[in-house]
């Protein structure tokens, strides 16, 4: 509840919510109980993946670091710019558990405990973009260094201490990428769900972006392409980010266990849905587009059953779909043009001018 409560100290957060830290946090308990990563690891290890997935983004601002340091913010103050929210998360959740109620470490040994926190701290750090690539780097050796692998259904994990080697040879160090790289891939894994799901993560991760970059033009500061809600190509915008940054992850996850994982497959058929939206797109105005406006009428009407359930009750996540904090679909109605725009598309959509539109909702929403 703690932690729960810490996450939702920021309604307005749309991305790095109470709902990302459950979803995280059970994509990441679904990889550790491949067989193939579970035989490598501790008992304390495995507890410790799932604290650091717990506690990876708690009280994120919604704001990137490069805008708490151009802005001067507090927490890039403290942390000397250096991996400011990660830092902050590491900090902040262990406060959370120094309290007696949320001290959810208070049975282990002294010695576990200091090895656990060393791991927490260690891989929510590792969640920081800025080493995605070399910690890609450090899981492709990881695979190459890979001893033939196991399929016992032996559980080392039985054992809270274990040697030097696991089942598959591997050192400390190792297992160390193995238990960074499995939290990365469930943090990166939005868009390896279903095309339903994994839509709707990409339009809040966009909004948050948005968000931010209505800051940095009432502040007069740079806006990053992917932050100016006018800008941004949405379709390639996530085609780009799944071929740069998550392919080659999650196809390191597929070496890693020697088979094909139904992430990858949701991967690659999400791509495709997106190129085709970008087909869409390159066909007709964004507001025209039925996806994103599909995908925007649906946040719309979750914004309003929010706003309406918020007079009784605190969001839960017990239900992720039925609760939302941001407002992407709202603040497309910031401006009376584009409110103006919205009015118009809704028109044209009953139009049979658009003689493409029934082959391409059917397509792609
Ligand atoms: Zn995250």
């Amino acid at each position: 509840m703690a932690v729960e409560h810490a996450y939702g100290r920021f309604p307005d957060v749309r991305y790095h919510n109470n709902q990302h830290a459950a979803d995280v946090l059970y994509s990441t308990q679904c990889l550790l109980r491949h067989p193939k990563v579970r035989c490598n690891l501790t008992k304390l290890e495995i507890i410790s993946t799932l604290i650091a997935a717990t506690l990876h983004d708690i009280q994120h601002p919604g704001l990137d670091s490069g805008f708490l340091v151009a802005t001067g913010h507090d927490l890039s103050l403290t942390y000397n710019d250096k991996s400011i929210l990660e830092n902050h998360h590491a900090s902040f959740g262990f406060r959370v558990m120094k309290n007696p109620t949320c001290d959810i470490l208070s049975q282990m040994s002294t010695d576990d405990r200091k090895e656990c926190r060393k791991m927490v701290i260690a891989m929510i750090l590792s969640t920081d973009m800025s080493a995605h690539f070399g910690g890609v780097m450090e899981f492709e050796q990881l695979v190459r260094h890979k001893r033939t692998p196991s399929s016992s259904s032996s559980d080392s994990a039985t054992d809270s201490t274990r040697a030097d080697k696991t089942l598959d040879g591997f050192s400390s160090k190792e297992v160390r990428t193995l238990l960074t790289s499995v939290l990365h891939c469930a943090d990166l894994g939005a868009c390896t769900k279903s095309w339903d799901y994994s839509k709707r993560w990409s339009f809040r991760v966009l909004g948050e972006f948005w968000q931010q970059g209505d800051k940095e033009k009432q502040k007069g500061l740079p806006v990053g392409p992917l932050n100016d809600r006018d800008k941004t190509n949405i379709p390639r915008s996530q085609i780009n980010f799944i071929n740069i940054i998550v392919k080659p992850l999650w196809e390191c996850w597929n070496q890693y266990i020697g088979e094909e994982s139904v992430q990858v497959n949701n991967l690659l058929s999400n791509h495709d849905r997106w190129s085709a939206v970008a087909e869409e797109e390159e066909a007709f105005p964004r507001e025209m587009c039925p996806t994103v406006r599909a995908v925007e009428d649906k946040e719309e009407n979750l914004d309003k059953n929010l706003n309406h359930s918020k007079l009784n009750a605190k969001p839960t996540i017990s239900n992720p779909e039925l609760v939302s904090n941001g407002r992407v679909a709202t603040t497309f109605h910031n401006d009376g043009k584009t409110t103006q725009k919205r009015q118009t598309v809704k028109k044209l959509k009953t139009t049979p001018r658009i003689g493409r539109k029934n082959k391409i909702q059917s397509t792609c929403v």
